[in-house]
Formats: structure tokens, C-alpha cells, sequence
């Protein structure tokens, strides 16, 4: 990414199962093909710090990486680690924080010092920008919301009854996890609940175009419970935006149907907090990644 924002040069490769050693070559590859590339067009390379987004965090007290889905890197002193190997300065954020900072520094919500990003996706993730700064916190779990219960006692319907479901275990063992019920598979889990019928987000959100009565029950019921999630957040943080990424920020009436919900939990007589939609998509971690070096320190 050059200094604009504007993304000069892309590649992907897999993320080696299980071998630490080999997820570290796998980085190092990367930068090296990315720099290669990125020297052939400027004429020159030049060594530059790298950034990295993860699942997961570091912790600030011992250096070693948590919570990561490629279990192979917990516990492991990755930044340490890859400073070594590459030779040069390593900075490492939660992925939700890299979106929430993509966001802020020249997305959604550039301009604003107060930032909430969520991701809607196969998990429920959140990141939180002070400043244009991400704020990782004591324990690397700043804005951490999903795993938050959520206090379905207190949903609030409108004419719309709403079907008794069980309660939901999480997989990290807490009952009712904010993403256990906000998550893209826990969207489709509701319909199917309801329905009977399996189907994948963008399909059940086409449906209620189609004014399909479950699926528009079960849209309205997750607008509720969004907006309930949400006004713990805006209780606390109180944010100017808050910032929508993942697959299912892709339904416009998460921006139109969920903040009239917003007033009836959050503690306040007016809700000014702006709902809005990622401006750089599938690419908001990576960037974010990157601007971890504002252009001053590089
Ligand atoms: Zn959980």
C-alpha cells in the first residue's frame, strides 16, 4: 500500500497448518515476493517495517500471541520471532482492530476520533480507534464485544412475537456470546429454527425482499438483537460511527431497520451515533495492517 491508501501490490497464500516454523517461512516469503515486486517498480527496495493483522492478540505482558485460530502461533513470541528472521521492525494487531483503524484513518469513518468497527462475519469481532489509534488494551481485548452475553431478556419486540428459542452454549463455553446469536451461521441457525430450512445469508435477506414471513421475522428479530448488542457498546464508548465490515453488513437494512432500535436501550433521550457501511471491504485488514506505520514513523 503506498502512502494514499491506494493498494500497489496484493498476494495470498495459505496459512500453514499446525508448524510454526513453517507460518513464520510463509511471512517471510511473503514480504520478500511483495518487496521484490514493490522494488522492481520504484527501482529500488528499500527495507520497510512490517505490519500484521491476526485473529487472536499479543499480550502486552509477556509478548506472546493468544486467542489465534492457527492455534500453532499461541503462545508463541511471533513478533519477536519475525523480527529476527526479516531483520527489521514488527507491529502486530488483532484483525478487528487492523479493520476498525483502516476505517478510521481513510474509510467509513475518516475524520472521526471516536470509532467502533464490528465484523459481521463467520465470528462477531470489534475494534475500537481513539484518535485515529487502535486501542488494544491491558489484556489485547479491546472492543472484544462478541463474546459479551447478550441479554435476550431485555429484547424488546414490537408487534412482532417473536419464536421461543433455546439457549445458545458458545464455543468458548459462555451461554448467549453476542456472536453466538449475531454471527452469520447464527443468522442461519434462526431461520432454520423457524423455517426448517437451511439457507445462507445473502439468500435468507433476497427472501425478505420477497416478503417471505419468516425470513422477515427473523430479519426484524436480528435487528433487535443487533442493536441490543450495540447499545452496550454506545453506553460505554459512546463512538461518532460504528463502522460495519463481514459478510452480513452487505444487508442494507442493518443501515436503515436496525438504528430505530438503537433508542430503546441506549442510555440516552437521542442516539447520534451513525451506523455505516465499510468503505474498503475484504481489504479494511490488511490495510489496516499497514497503517500501523503511520507514514511518519517509516
Ligand atoms: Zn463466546
Amino acid at each position: 500500500m503506498n502512502g494514499q491508501g491506494d493498494i500497489t501490490h496484493r498476494s495470498r497464500v495459505d496459512t500453514p497448518k499446525d508448524n510454526y516454523q513453517k507460518a513464520l517461512d510463509a511471512i517471510k516469503g511473503l514480504v520478500e515476493k511483495l518487496e521484490k515486486e514493490a522494488g522492481a517498480v520504484a527501482g529500488t527496495v528499500a527495507v520497510v517495517p512490517i505490519g500484521i493483522g491476526t485473529p487472536g492478540a499479543i499480550s502486552h505482558k509477556t509478548g506472546l500471541m493468544k486467542n489465534c485460530n492457527s492455534t500453532c502461533l499461541n503462545g508463541m513470541p511471533l513478533q519477536a520471532d519475525l523480527e529476527t528472521l526479516m531483520s527489521r521492525p514488527v507491529r502486530i494487531a488483532n484483525d478487528a482492530d487492523c479493520f476498525t483503524l483502516s476505517e478510521a484513518r481513510d474509510g467509513a469513518a475518516a475524520g472521526t476520533n471516536n470509532v467502533f468497527g464490528v465484523i459481521l462475519g463467520t465470528g462477531v469481532g470489534g475494534g475500537i480507534c481513539l484518535n485515529q489509534q487502535p486501542v488494544q488494551g491491558i489484556n489485547g481485548i479491546a472492543g472484544e464485544w462478541g463474546h459479551n452475553p447478550l441479554a435476550l431478556d431485555n429484547l424488546q419486540s414490537n408487534n412482532t412475537i417473536f419464536p421461543g428459542m433455546p439457549p445458545r452454549i458458545c464455543y468458548c463455553g459462555r451461554r448467549n456470546c453476542v456472536e453466538s446469536w449475531l454471527a452469520g451461521p447464527s443468522f442461519e441457525l434462526s431461520y432454520d429454527i423457524v423455517s426448517g430450512r437451511k439457507l445462507r445469508a445473502p439468500a435468507i435477506a433476497s427472501l425478505v425482499q420477497q416478503c417471505e414471513p419468516d425470513a422477515i421475522m427473523i430479519m426484524d428479530r436480528y435487528h433487535n438483537m443487533l442493536a441490543l448488542a450495540l447499545s452496550t457498546v454506545i453506553n460505554i464508548l459512546d463512538p461518532e460511527k460504528i463502522v460495519l465490515g463481514g459478510g452480513l453488513s452487505n444487508i442494507t437494512s442493518l443501515y436503515t431497520e436496525m438504528p430505530k432500535y438503537l433508542d430503546r436501550y441506549v442510555f440516552s433521550d437521542r442516539v447520534d451515533t451513525e451506523i455505516v457501511k465499510a468503505k474498503h471491504g475484504d481489504s479494511s485488514g490488511v490495510r489496516g495492517a499497514a497503517w500501523l506505520w503511520p507514514l511518519e514513523e517509516t
